[in-house]
Formats: structure tokens, C-alpha cells, sequence
């Protein structure tokens, strides 16, 4: 039984678990997933926590890791993962296509309770590529890297069903900057064009299902064709995916298989809320996880600032899912630092769409009232990143012990406080 066929039934003990840090019962929860607004990624084989992502619920934040074949140093991955949980990750990616990339993927699940995706169709789409193979991917090699995955105990996976022949055909026709920029996008691209076949992974999407069943997965439908300019933003090739993505999210519902939708990618300020009614509107309200959106390209070495203008806003428009981005995109893979901060943007901007949405309010309030009473301690205890701020309080402060050197003497709390009082 998948966890959608027991919420049908009742309130499962584990979607009680994950409906306590939520702003709704654990009934209505359990609602919500029996009718696909809303998911829990759990493979019972790794049994993670439950974070629950959909309508009505906290915006969650995903973070992706993973070794590249410049770097194949599994223990920094590991250090990274450590960073995102103590930074308030809700789900990491492994994204690795360096080094034992099985090995790696079994050390990281091993390694967390966070939930965990993954991308099946790089580590096998990589192999061949690497034998300058790519277009021999057969569609029982893209079946059994999923399954493979899926028996490490992987709780989510991103599967791009929808760059079909029409979708490639839509991309052909369109006069796009950057034509595909999605890895697994690109892959199932190129394997259409050379092949003029039906992506394996759309035609028998029902034996996708049969595996997602099989091992509760939940399946992350891949935007392959995501912009990844602001120039490519909300065109053709996007939107029809998105359509195809709609009718899989049916059949995964009817399957009783749990499934979010993925989303762009690159996307200027006044088209993000547009993005998001658009999803829930042809994907009938699936959770939507969304890749930024970064709202301008020429913020390299920023885009994680870029990134959660973008969350921020979709989020407050209904985007359920964050995935981060970390200073480092479109430059290199991300040291911990990169991680770190990339990690504190997209809380800040999942917090920023919460709070604007009545949740989580009083975290605000008691930062507030412990800056009203220049009670510094209180306030790091509870504000996104205590280290940084008891760091920049200490370094930037000389001799002045209540207030801080930004006003000094001025203080306007301290002076107002002698009258109040
Ligand atoms: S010195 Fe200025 S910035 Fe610092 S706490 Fe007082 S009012 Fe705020």
C-alpha cells in the first residue's frame, strides 16, 4: 500500500509525525496527499523523517550535493550535508557523476534522515556518454537506474517524462538563447533527435509507475525544457512540457503514486506568479518545486541573492518547494561556504512567503522584542544564522556594550527607552 492509498484510508502515525511542525491538522493533511496536493517522499527502505510539501503547508527547501568528475571527494560531501542540516535543509539532492557514484549515493542516505532525490537518468545517461555513447541508452537502462535508486532507498526522483517528440518538435521551432540546460533535459533530447523515438520514459511512464509503487517513490516530474535564460522565460517548449506534465500528474494520481511537478529555471520578477498559477492551474494544484527561479542573468557570483528574489516570490504565489541556489552557479561546484549561504538565502526567502502567509509569525515577533530591549543573546538564539551575527557583533562593536557602533551614542532604542521608561 503506498502512502496515497492509506491517507485514502485514514491518518497514517507517520502523517501525524509530519503534520505537528505544519499549520494544519493532520487530517487535512492526509486529505491533501490522498488527492495529490501535497507529498511526503519516503521510501520505506531509508524511513526519513516527513516533511511534507504542498498546499497550505511550510515552504520547504531543497538542497542538491553530489561529486563531479573534478571532484570526487565523497567526504566533503558529506560535510555539505552536514552544513544543510544544521542550516535548515528539509531535502537533499545527490546529484554526484564523479567518483563510486553508487557508493556515494549509499553513504549519503546513510548519512541523513533528511529525504533524498535523486536524477537516475544522469548517473546512467553519464556512463554512455563517457563511452561517447549516449544515444545506446536503451530504455531498460533508464528503467534500472530508477529501480536501482529506488533500492538504495531513495525517496524522490527527478524523471524528465515530459520532453517528448512534440516538446522537442516545439523546441525545434523556437529561437531559443539557451536552447536546453537541464542535464537529464539535454540527455533525453539528444536520444529523441538522433533516435526520432518517443522518450522512453513518457511512452511507458506506466511501467514508471509500476516501480514507484513498488517502492512508494515519490516522482519528481523533471522540467527538462526549463528556461535557462530570462530571455526563454514562460515560452512554447516550457509550457507544452508543462501541459504533458499536467495529464502524468493524473495518471500518477490515479496510480495512487505521489508526485510534485518541477519549474523553471530563469524568469524575470513580473512572470513568476504567472509561473506558478500556470502549474497549479494545468498540474490541478500538484506540489510545485521550483529550480530558483533566478530573476536576471547577470548576477554570476550572486545568484543565490537572484535565486531567492525569485523563491521568494513564488513562494508567496503558491510555489511549495524551493530548490536553493548557491553563489557558485554557473561557475563551479559549491564548497561548504557556497553551501552554507546558499542554504540561508532560500530560508530567508521560504520564511520571507511563510510569514507573509500568517505562518511562523512569532519568530519575527520575539527577534523584534529582543531588539526593542537590545537583548543581543535572545535575538541570535533565534534568527537564521546566530554564528554569523554573534560574529559581526563582536568584530564590529568596540567598547560600547548595549547598543552597537552603527548608531553608538545615538542609539534611538537606548535614548527613547530613558523617556518610555
Ligand atoms: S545603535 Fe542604532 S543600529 Fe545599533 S541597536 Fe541602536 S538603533 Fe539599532
Amino acid at each position: 500500500m503506498t502512502l496515497m492509498e492509506e491517507c485514502e484510508d485514514g491518518v497514517p502515525e507517520y502523517v501525524k509525525r509530519g503534520a505537528k511542525s505544519e499549520p494544519i491538522s493532520s487530517k487535512k493533511l492526509a486529505k491533501l496527499i490522498a488527492s495529490g496536493r501535497a507529498v511526503i517522499p519516503c521510501n520505506p527502505i531509508h524511513d526519513p523523517m516527513p516533511k511534507a510539501i504542498g498546499e497550505g503547508l511550510k515552504v520547504k527547501i531543497n538542497v542538491n550535493l553530489g561529486t563531479s568528475k573534478d571532484n570526487e571527494d565523497v567526504g566533503m560531501e558529506l560535510e555539505k550535508l552536514q552544513a544543510a542540516e544544521r542550516y535548515g535543509a528539509d531535502a537533499v539532492m545527490d546529484l554526484s557523476t564523479g567518483g563510486d557514484i553508487d557508493e556515494i549515493r549509499k553513504r549519503v542516505i546513510d548519512a541523513t534522515d533528511l529525504p533524498i532525490g535523486s536524477v537516475p537518468i544522469y548517473q546512467c545517461g553519464l556512463e554512455m556518454a563517457r563511452k561517447d555513447a549516449l544515444i545506446d541508452m536503451s530504455s531498460d537502462d533508464m528503467f534500472n537506474s530508477i529501480r536501482k535508486h529506488a533500492e538504495d532507498g531513495i525517496d524522490f526522483v527527478t524523471v524528465h517524462c515530459g520532453v517528448t517528440l512534440e516538446v522537442v518538435d516545439k523546441l525545434l521551432r523556437s529561437k531559443r538563447i539557451t536552447d536546453v540546460v537541464s542535464r537529464g533535459g539535454s540527455f533525453l533530447t539528444a536520444w529523441i533527435l538522433h533516435h526520432r523515438q518517443e522518450n522512453p520514459l513518457y511512452k511507458e511512464f506506466d511501467y514508471l509507475l509500476e516501480i514507484a509503487r513498488e517502492y512508494d517513490l515519490t516522482l519528481s516530474l523533471g522540467d527538462g525544457l526549463r528556461p535557462g535564460s530570462i530571455a526563454d522565460a514562460t515560452d512554447r517548449p516550457q509550457i507544452q512540457e508543462l501541459i504533458v506534465l499536467g495529464e502524468l500528474v493524473d495518471r500518477s494520481r490515479e496510480a495512487k503514486v505521489q508526485a510534485m511537478v518541477e519549474g523553471p529555471g530563469h524568469v524575470p520578477l513580473d512572470q513568476v506568479a504567472a509561473n506558478v498559477k500556470l502549474e497549479k492551474q494545468l498540474c490541478k494544484g500538484a506540489p510545485f518545486y521550483v529550480l530558483g527561479p533566478l530573476v536576471t542573468d547577470f548576477a554570476p557570483g550572486y545568484d543565490h541573492i537572484s535565486g531567492a528574489i525569485g523563491g521568494a516570490l513564488a513562494a508567496y504565489n503558491g510555489a511549495d518547494f524551493l530548490c536553493y541556489v548557491t553563489p557558485a552557479e554557473h561557475l563551479g561546484l559549491p564548497d561548504v561556504d557556497d553551501v552554507i549561504e546558499g542554504v540561508i538565502a532560500s530560508k530567508i526567502a521560504a520564511h520571507a512567503a511563510d510569514l507573509a502567509k500568517g505562518i511562523d509569525t512569532d519568530i519575527d515577533l520575539e527577534v523584534s522584542k529582543a531588539r526593542k530591549e537590545l537583548n543581543w543573546e535572545t535575538m541570535f538564539d533565534k534568527v537564521v544564522d546566530p554564528d554569523k551575527a554573534r560574529r559581526f557583533r563582536k568584530e564590529k562593536n568596540v567598547g560600547e556594550e548595549e547598543a552597537c557602533s552603527m548608531c553608538g551614542d545615538v542609539c534611538a532604542i537606548k535614548l527613547l527607552k530613558k523617556f518610555l521608561e
